[in-house]
């Protein structure tokens, strides 16, 4: 009875696992019609466009000021309601949809910043995510140029944030087009710092000018002091490489007195605003 215990158990895992594969394939076509949606020059609705950015602050630990604001992706899908880039991106990433869907966040974040640039709001920077099938994209560099161009931001207005892993994909290569960018003017940050394993050699060949504690150490730092050794330790190298370090993720008072009084440049976090709509940014701008 053993072997039909197992052939009912595999078989129910075979179905478990063609459901998934299935939602994925469902999912995956909706990425693809609303990604057409979206980038159609034909198309002059935005109403239509099912994909929207929030944007959340980044704040000076020293000073309270809102210095810039970081871009996140967001899907109203028509049947299954607001889906989490956690959900789709990877799906996107594996797919390669994630280029163009990329190329339409880079556009947007930057047709943004400039709008509000234009009504007369502070100087902010936007902050754009890239991954890593898009950071090892040939015409990464020539997207964000075009992007600049159409949308007339200036370039120190703009900010890509990579991950160690996908800077290591190929670090020769990476260090080029970070290169690249940096004479384009546009800045670069490490996301997720301390996740992923880039070596300290490398790291000091990055020209980059952020560090980004990830929030896994920003979690428990107010109690945890294997947390409060990593995230002191990060602050320290990023000073000491002459970086700016930002912690993400931050919650509470004690998350942030604890950054403060360790030297941590700048927050990010639900403590001072959950990522918000574009329209929302001037009142936070105004606190
Ligand atoms: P990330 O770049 O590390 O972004 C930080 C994530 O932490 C965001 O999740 C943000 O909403 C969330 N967060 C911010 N403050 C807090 C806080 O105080 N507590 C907690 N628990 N979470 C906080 P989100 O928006 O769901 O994005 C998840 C990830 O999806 C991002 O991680 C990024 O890797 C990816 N992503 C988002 N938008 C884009 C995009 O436009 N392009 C690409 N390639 N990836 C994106
Ligand atoms: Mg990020
Ligand atoms: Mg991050
Ligand atoms: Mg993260």
């Amino acid at each position: 009875y053993r072997a039909k215990e197992n052939k009912d158990s595999f078989q129910f895992y075979a179905s478990e696992m063609n459901a998934s594969i299935e939602e994925k394939l469902v999912l995956l076509e909706g990425l693809r019609g609303a990604l057409e949606a979206c980038v159609d020059p034909a198309c002059q609705d935005p109403a239509a466009c099912q994909f929207q950015l929030l944007y959340q602050p980044k704040v000076d630990l020293r000073s309270g000021r809102l210095f810039g604001v970081e871009a996140l992706i967001r899907w109203q899908h028509p049947e299954q309601g607001l889906i989490s880039p956690l959900r789709f991106i990877g799906l996107a990433e594996e797919s390669g949809l994630v280029v163009p869907l990329g190329d339409w966040v880079l556009r947007t974040a930057c047709a943004q910043a400039q709008a509000w640039h234009a009504a007369g709001l502070p100087p902010l920077t936007v902050s754009v995510n890239v991954s890593a099938r898009q950071f090892e994209d040939k015409r990464l560099v020539e997207r964000v140029a075009g992007a600049l161009r159409d949308s007339g931001l200036a370039p120190a207005a703009l900010e890509l944030e990579v991950t160690e892993s996908a800077i290591m994909r190929d670090l020769a290569r990476s260090v080029e087009t970070m290169r690249e960018l940096e004479a384009m003017g546009v800045s670069l940050s490490i996301d997720d710092f301390g996740t992923g394993y880039s070596s300290l050699s490398a790291l000091k060949s990055f020209p980059i000018s952020r560090l980004k504690i990830d929030k896994s150490f920003v979690r428990d730092l107010a109690h945890n002091p294997d947390d409060q050794a990593i995230a002191m330790a990060v602050i320290s190298l990023g000073h000491k490489l002459d970086l700016r370090v930002i912690a993400e993720g931050v919650e509470t008072e004690q998350q942030r007195d604890f950054l403060r009084a360790n030297d941590c440049d700048e927050m990010q976090g639900y403590l001072f605003s959950r990522p918000v709509p574009p329209g929302q940014i001037a009142a936070l701008l105004a606190r």
